[in-house]
């Protein structure tokens, strides 16, 4: 029988990157930076910009070991972005363009943008990234702008080749930073479009389903009924409908109990389970009533709903008041062109009915 299998993995999957982790990553990979260009200002021997890397680096690393532990990323977040932009500004100033360190601030941008929205429980990550990304836009053009290029605050003895080294490995960090986290970027969304599926999966299956019997529940069976109509009119497929309702169950509630009462309706959705084929559909249509979508002519639906009311006749329930079992009734029909769905459910209920008229436990088809 086709219960609208969910195909949904139940494991609840975890952040694709969890949050710690990634800004810890920008913490120390941001000092291994700093720590090796205080190496180069060293040998420069520009001692304002060697003592800047010095405390930048152990800034990050400070902020890796206690900001990112106290899970304070907007600060880390903050501190970063004004770092990034005052070394790139500090280090145009004290050497020149040709150095390339300009180029950070561009890359930072779209890195703004993305670490800040990726805070979680965070507020405000849209107004921090705009006005941050006008703040590194500023620090451009105004040191573009007030900057004295003939004039800078060192000199190094250093060769062009030298100085167009250090431009392109900064070109070459700013890409790549711009390149990690583009990379990590489109794979949270992979992760996330992944995960979104499989709980929308989930969740069609939970809301198709009856609680208590697993089978379709009346809202799932209406689009399939809708189908096996349409079918039949442009194919010519036939299909049947059986509409059943357990006999006397008001008395099964009320000598056994309802948990008991429950078990029975389990019980008889797992018959009807085990009875149907992939192609039959079963939804509970009311509290102890159930309709079942059979393909074919009524004489497969009658003896279908005939071997059903054998198999329900024999379970066998065990209450403190004593051992018992259940009967059902059940009204069949078949599509006839032109039926609707209402009037075809209405026979099979009219049928039911009757069966019930003449003394329940029976297959009743028009
Ligand atoms: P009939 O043979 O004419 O169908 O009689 P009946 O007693 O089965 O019919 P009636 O409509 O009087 O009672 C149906 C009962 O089904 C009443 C209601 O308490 C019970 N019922 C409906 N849904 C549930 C359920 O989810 N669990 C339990 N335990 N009982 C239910
Ligand atoms: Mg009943
Ligand atoms: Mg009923």
């Amino acid at each position: 029988m086709n219960l609208q299998k969910s195909n949904s993995n139940n494991r609840r999957s975890r952040l694709f990157a969890d949050e710690s982790a990634k800004f810890t990553f920008v913490c120390y990979s941001f000092a291994v930076v700093h720590i090796i260009y205080f190496g180069f200002f060293l040998s420069l021997d520009t001692l304002l910009l060697y003592a800047y890397a010095m405390f930048s680096s152990l800034l990050y690393l400070y902020m890796g070991f206690v900001t990112v532990r106290k899970k304070q990323f907007i600060k880390m977040l903050l501190i970063t972005v004004v770092e990034v932009a005052f070394f790139a500004v500090l280090c145009t100033v004290c050497l020149g363009w040709k150095y390339g360190f300009m180029l950070y601030l561009v890359a930072m941008i779209p890195i703004i943008f993305y670490l800040f929205t990726s805070v979680s429980n965070a507020r405000n990550t849209q107004m921090y990234s705009n006005l941050l990304t006008i703040f590194v836009i500023l620090c451009f053009i105004l040191t573009k702008w007030f900057g004295d290029f003939e004039q800078t605050l060192y000199t190094p003895k250093i060769s062009d080749t030298l100085i167009r080294t250090v431009y392109c490995i900064n070109c070459l960090l700013a890409f790549a930073m711009q390149t990690i986290f583009s990379f990590i970027y489109t794979m949270e969304i992979q992760h996330f479009k992944s995960n979104l599926e499989s709980e929308k999966d989930i969740l069609d299956a939970i809301a198709s389903k009856d609680p208590l019997t697993g089978l379709l529940n009346r809202r799932a069976m209406e689009p399939h009924l809708t189908q096996a109509k349409e079918t039949a009119e442009q194919k010519g497929s036939l299909f049947s409908l059986i509409l059943c309702d357990i006999d006397d169950f008001k008395k099964v509630n009320d000598v056994h109990g309802h948990a008991l009462g429950d078990q029975v309706l389990k019980d008889i959705a797992g018959t009807f389970r085990d009875n149907l084929r992939d192609s039959d559909y079963a939804c509970r249509w009311g509290g102890e009533e159930f309709l079942l979508l059979i393909p074919g002519r009524m004489d497969i639906a009658s003896s279908v709903a005939e071997r059903l009311r054998t198999q329900v006749s024999t379970l066998s329930f065990k209450s403190d008041v004593g051992t018992f079992s259940v009967t059902m009734t059940f009204g069949v029909t078949e599509y006839e062109t032109g039926y609707r769905l209402e009037k075809l459910i209405k026979i099979a209920d009219d049928n039911l009915y009757k069966g019930k008229e003449n003394g329940k436990n029976q297959v009743v088809c028009s």
